[in-house]
């Protein structure tokens, strides 16, 4: 419990520094005081907004000679309760907001930690450019949480995942010390790559506030399509196929079973299915293309990057490896089918016994995985029900399980049982959404215990008082 008269102390000093206005209280923090799916409530001591990096420091050396803990936030779209700031004060981010610089020539951006990623893609194209980092809460993560986060999304097979697309960062570490490290280079052997500490951090050693980014060419054409498949096994075969006459040019490899579109059916307005008939396997896959003599036109019209797509899935389908397959016409059906894949969180959210996980396992071990756990977990809990979907084209999958009652046991069982099967198929039981406080029992259970013991004392020696978003990511002896 705290001393008030600390805690008052400390939101004055904190108003001295940034105004009032920037330091929110009492009701004006209810927008922070619950994640994003509705499951976590908190009520932070404040929630403060400062407008610059040397503001950030100011607030954390303020906090930590309070011994009150801090909590970054951006965007609060983190899928794990890793923004849960019970008596902490909550540091938004969202004010250093600015797209400060995009070098066209050297292919990179420096943003601020609190640049909206929806505004990043933005920026970059107005150069021609793309920063390929693309999920469904683009239009409110921000770049800082995505990078605490090393997040993922549908483009990882193609670009990597965040950590690939960073340079360099800024960083205010526990002590309000600033630390720059906004390398624009590509080559550094300076002594230990600290940056790659902080990605994938989730806020526990600092706070980044400001990022140079990897960019891209903007693809000059997209060849998107659905395809339905019998069986996942032929997924492969298609991808390498796809990857091998494009010159790796696949972008997007995603899975939606049957079950899965249902649900979109079901939920969403104006939902349409995907094929005539209905397939158990449906893959969307996207390829692209920056060579101008893609777009050329074949003999019949159509132009070369659709008509690799097109004779690839035609040969496919004849030789009985695909069922099915649909091809893009214009953006708007390009568009309906990346909605329907990234309404994946929007069906699933209010689902109260839900086990949900974020696990990876190598490509061909996807099928292998899904033959395992079904009847594992169908024995567990007979009347629950599998739910699922995945990035294929990595190897993540959203494997959730919705259990027949709300029972702590019964859940747990059921969440052991999944880490066993990946664990066996040498997997992770985290593959881009983190730890924050939901896989806490995961962490303490599953990580390597040397590799653990090591992150505790790197967290230890970064943030002695732990006061720099505490409970999240390090398992306690508690759990
Ligand atoms: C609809 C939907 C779809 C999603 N799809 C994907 C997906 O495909 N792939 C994927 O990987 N994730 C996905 N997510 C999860 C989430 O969007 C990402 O984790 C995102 O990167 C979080 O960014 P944010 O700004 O919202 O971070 P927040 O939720 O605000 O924070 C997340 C974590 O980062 C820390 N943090 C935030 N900002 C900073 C900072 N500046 N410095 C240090 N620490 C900080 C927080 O303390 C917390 O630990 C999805 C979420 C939703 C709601």
């Amino acid at each position: 419990m705290f001393d008030q008269a600390c805690v008052m102390e400390l939101i004055n000093a904190l108003r001295n520094e940034l105004g009032t206005a920037y330091v929110l209280v009492d009701q004006d923090t209810l927008p922070w005081s619950k994640d994003w799916m509705g499951v976590y409530h908190w009520s932070p001591l404040a929630v403060v907004r400062p407008s610059d990096t040397h503001e950030v420091s100011k607030v954390v050396q303020l906090c930590n000679a309070h011994n009150v803990a801090m909590v970054p936030v951006g965007g609060n779209t983190g899928l794990t309760g890793a923004t849960q700031a019970q008596d902490a004060v909550m540091i938004s981010l969202d004010r250093l907001n600015e797209i400060h610089r995009i070098d066209p020539d050297a292919m990179t951006a420096v943003v601020g930690a609190g640049a909206i990623l929806h505004n990043i893609h933005e920026a970059a194209d107005a150069h021609d450019l793309i920063f390929p980092l693309y999920f469904g809460a683009r239009g409110s993560a921000m770049i800082g949480g995505n990078l605490s986060t090393n997040a993922g999304g549908s483009n990882v097979l193609r670009y990597g995942n965040t950590r690939d697309l960073c340079l360099g960062l800024e960083v205010v570490l526990p002590d309000g010390a600033i630390m720059d490290v906004m390398s624009e280079l590509h080559k550094d052997n300076s002594g230990l790559n600290l940056k790659h500490l902080f990605i994938g951090g989730e806020g526990t050693l600092g706070i980044i506030t400001a990022a140079v980014l990897k960019l891209y060419p903007k693809p000059l054409a997209y060849a998107t399509a659905m395809v339905g498949l019998r069986d996942l096994r032929s997924a492969l075969p298609l991808l390498n196929r796809l990857q091998r006459e494009t010159g790796s040019g696949v972008e997007a490899f995603e899975f939606m079973p049957r079950r899965y579109i249902e649900r979109h059916l079901q939920k969403t307005d104006g939902a349409i299915e995907p094929f005539e008939g209905a397939h158990e396997i449906n893959i969307l896959v996207e390829i692209a293309t920056t060579r101008s003599t893609d777009l050329e036109p074949e003999t019949d019209g159509t132009p070369r990057l659709t008509a690799i797509l097109e004779r690839s899935l035609a040969d496919m389908i004849e030789n009985d490896a695909a069922q099915d397959a649909v091809i893009a016409q214009n953006e708007n059906q390009r568009r309906t089918m990346w909605e329907r894949r990234e309404a994946a969180a929007e069906i699933t959210l209010g689902e109260k016994s839900s086990v949900d996980t974020d696990v990876a396992v190598s490509l061909s071990n996807v099928p292998v995985f899904l033959e395992r756990i079904s009847p594992i977990v169908a024995e567990i809990d007979p009347t629950g029900q599998e739910f699922y979907i995945a990035h294929l084209g990595d190897g993540n999958l959203h494997y959730t399980y919705f259990a027949s009652s709300d029972d702590l046991g019964l859940r747990d069982q059921v969440m052991e049982a999944i880490e066993n099967v990946v664990l066996e198929l040498g997997g992770s039981f985290s593959a881009e959404h983190g730890i924050g406080t939901s896989k806490l029992n995961s962490m303490a259970r599953r990580k390597n215990p040397a590799a653990l013991a090591l992150m505790q004392k790197i967290k230890a020696s970064f943030d002695p008082k732990n006061l720099m978003n505490p409970g999240k990511v390090y398992p306690t002896e508690n759990g």
